[in-house]
């Protein structure tokens, strides 16, 4: 679930140069993010982050972690979504060459583990996107 969700943040800034999500929920079953944004995304829209973000993880992509000190984290990456006091040095995520960002949670070790992703809905209201996905698997 983690890993889908770096995915579609990375999706989201590619398609919209918005930001990565700024709140969500990552559960087993169901997942949520939130996104700054302008307008409700069309039906079009929908599908094509659906057919990227599988995209990515039918290339079977390698999820590797990488430590930094927190000074070089600090100067390429946002750290404001960290918790407090996670050490001295700052977890990087990268998958393959898509999307690399800093993240203390769970991952998959390659994207096929994932299995498949898809958009349950989307709605948008005072200036937040809502995107609510699930995995499926094959
Ligand atoms: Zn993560």
């Amino acid at each position: 679930m983690h890993s889908a969700e770096h995915i579609l943040n990375q999706t989201m800034v590619r398609m919209f140069n918005c930001k990565r999500s700024f709140s969500n929920h990552i559960e087993k079953k169901k997942s949520k993010c939130d996104y700054h944004f302008e307008r409700e995304l069309t039906e079009k829209e929908i599908l094509t982050i659906q057919d990227k973000v599988n995209n990515v993880i039918q290339q079977d992509m390698s999820v590797v972690e990488e430590f930094l000190s927190r000074d070089e984290g600090e100067k390429n990456y946002n750290l404001s979504n960290l918790p407090e006091g996670v050490g001295k040095s700052i977890r990087i995520i990268k998958i393959g060459d898509y999307d690399a960002c800093p993240c203390s949670g769970m991952h998959v070790s390659h994207t096929k583990a994932i299995g498949k992703f898809k958009i349950i809905s989307t709605n948008f209201e005072d200036g937040v996107l809502r995107i609510r996905f699930k995995l499926l698997d094959e």
